[in-house]
């Protein structure tokens, strides 16, 4: 397998000094060269600050959430070709919060998928079941689904994507899903990638839902668990810090 992925969602957080001194503490901790990819997917208006920041850096540049239109009059949003002149490398996409508060179904994620793609932005793909979809056992039917309609919308460019399960009862809420609930899940992921691409074994697919310092060890050596999405944890350097250290000791 590849390196793994570390990605940082900072969500709706930061601030112009927030920024300089996260990043600022986190170039001073990372080992060179980085024994893992890394990411920060921040909010859009600090994409210009972020990539003046994170130059000379093996931290990558992401969104987190990208129009499902190309251009036009589409007051609020933002297209991947503007992320793109920012160096944006990777969008969030489908995050469960965008589907739950903006009512993104999986059309919408699937076309938002394929226009991060042709502007050369690798999605990520977030997947995920609630908590009382997992109680009634329709995990496995839901992500599913929601991966089904990114495949059938994006044909052979589907080896490109990054996909992360995050069970929605995870996602900061101090609960995470045990090591070997995510690996379950992973393993499904991975055969439906199986059916649709021969790329599938090195495609990423992350695991997202309050991992943190202590547990990330422990999900990131699942055989199907390629890295982490990092919601609260990528907001403290140390703890980002310890969960990108733990995914280069699996890789060494
Ligand atoms: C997320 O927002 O993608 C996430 C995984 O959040 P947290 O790590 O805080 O659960």
């Amino acid at each position: 397998m590849n390196q793994k992925l570390i990605a940082g969602n900072w969500k709706m957080n930061g601030s112009l000094s927030f920024n300089q001194a996260l990043v600022g503490a986190l170039r001073a901790g990372l080992q060179s060269p980085a024994a893992c990819r890394i990411a920060v997917c921040v909010p859009a208006p600090y994409l210009s600050q972020l990539a003046e920041l994170l130059k000379g850096s093996p931290i990558d540049l992401g969104a987190q959430d990208v129009s499902s239109h190309d251009a036009g009059a589409y007051t609020g949003e933002v297209c991947a070709a503007m992320l793109r002149e920012f160096g944006v490398r990777y969008a969030t996409v489908g995050h469960s919060e965008r589907r739950q508060y903006h009512g993104e179904t999986d059309a919408v994620v699937a076309d938002k998928v394929r226009l991060a793609l042709a502007s050369g932005i690798t999605p990520i793909v977030c997947v995920g079941e609630t908590l009382a979809q997992r109680e009634s056992e329709q995990t496995e039917a839901v992500v599913k689904r929601q991966l089904a309609a990114v495949i059938h919308a994006n044909g052979h460019c589907i080896s490109e994507i990054v996909v992360a399960y995050e069970p929605v009862w995870a996602i900061g809420t101090g609960r995470t899903a045990t090591p070997a609930q995510a690996q379950q899940v992973h393993g499904v992921l991975r055969a439906q990638l199986k059916a649709a691409t021969e790329q599938a074994d090195r495609m990423p697919i992350l695991y997202g839902g309050s991992m943190n310092a202590a547990n990330a060890a422990e999900l990131l050596g699942q055989p199907d668990i390629d890295g982490g999405l990092i919601g609260g944890a990528s907001l403290k350097a140390a703890d980002f810090l310890a969960i990108i250290a733990a995914a280069g000791r699996l890789a060494a």
